[in-house]
């Protein structure tokens, strides 16, 4: 999609964040630029999801020291989706490590659509990254618990951590997605046959679309983002919720597979890692600076927020987040 930030000037990555007066303007411009934007269609697979207002627009920096810089409806609540699948992946990496989580579920993109069969057809039912959905029901199975109950439980615990306060569930938006989980369910199922997930294929799903149905606002995602932005501690809480590593490993993931087919076409505009959600959730990541979240319903052909990827684009060329803008240091030799 066009992301009309042709007149925005990149400015180069730096170390550091402008002044929050400064983070504050830009904050605001970027809102009022995207928020003049209502292409795309709100999700309609999930049923509880089609009623979503579509006018509703969130915005929110939480920078390394734990400073929120927001706009528009940055508290209002959504369900999470597909953005657990990248905080689900931290933890389990914070588990087994980093050579078991690249062996378990691999981390390349699939070039196809988020919930794709042909994808585990086309690898020997090997999910090829954690941020679609066969990737992410394999991940779901490894989390540890000793029952499908337990794992929600370690899965709930673990986001709220990185949040920095406790998150709940949406049970409607889980009933109506259990009631319209064919498509996940037969993903489950094939990856069982291929002896990929070891539990029963059924509990597995529910995990999954209990996790995709935790309540977060944008200002709980930026905050999320931020724990990975600072080397894995909850910049608000000042827990540690994963370690460096695990941080720098999701980032990688995220940056490759987060924005599905589209994640190429992210990097290129935007170049952060970042992870959509089909409720209209976008998290983004500036390492060593801070998370920006949007929430705006309305999605794009591969199901990412139109308004989120716009707000984030702009933010990334005024705020100097590009990890790949460079200026020159060159001084010519005495
Ligand atoms: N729960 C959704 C699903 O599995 C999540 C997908 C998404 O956000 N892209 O279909």
């Amino acid at each position: 999609m066009k992301l009309d930030i042709a007149h925005v000037a990149q400015r180069a990555a730096t170390g550091l964040l402008p002044e929050d007066s400064r983070v504050d303007a830009l904050i605001a411009d970027a809102f009022a630029h995207a928020a003049a934007h209502s292409e795309g269609a709100v999700a309609d697979y999930i049923p509880a999801l089609a009623s979503a207002d579509p006018s509703l627009f969130g915005l929110s920096l939480v920078d390394v020291h734990g400073e929120a810089h927001e706009a528009g409806d940055s508290g209002v609540e959504f369900s999470i989706q597909s953005i657990s699948k990248a905080f689900v992946y931290a933890l389990l990496c914070d588990e087994v490590g980093h050579e078991e989580a690249l062996a378990t579920v691999g981390v390349n993109n699939t070039g196809l659509p988020f919930n794709s069969v042909v994808a585990i057809e086309l690898n020997d039912g090997h999910p090829r990254n954690p941020m679609v959905n066969a990737g992410a029901l394999a991940t779901t199975a490894l989390i540890p618990g000793a029952d499908a109950e337990a794992r929600w439980l370690t899965i709930q615990h673990g986001l709220s951590r990185f949040a920095g306060r406790r998150l709940e569930l949406d049970e409607a938006v889980y009933q109506s997605e259990m009631a319209a989980n064919q498509r996940n369910a037969a993903i489950a199922q094939l990856l069982e046959s291929y002896g990929r997930i070891r539990q029963d294929p059924a509990e597995v799903v529910d995990v999954y679309t209990r996790q995709c149905s935790i309540l977060v606002s944008a200002h709980d995602l930026a905050v999320m983002g931020a724990t990975l932005a600072d080397g894995g501690v909850n910049p608000v809480t000042g827990e540690r919720v994963v370690s460096a590593e695990v941080a720098r490993d999701t980032l990688a993931v995220m940056t490759a597979s987060g924005m599905y087919e589209n994640s190429g076409e992210w990097l290129f505009e935007i170049g952060l890692p970042g992870k959509s959600g089909v409720a209209g959730g976008i998290v983004c990541v500036a390492p060593g600076k801070g998370g920006i979240a949007t929430f705006s319903p309305p999605l794009d052909a591969a199901g990412n927020s139109v308004r989120g990827q716009i707000a984030t684009a702009y933010l990334s060329r005024a705020l100097g987040l590009n990890l790949f803008a460079s200026a020159s240091h060159f001084t010519p030799k005495e």
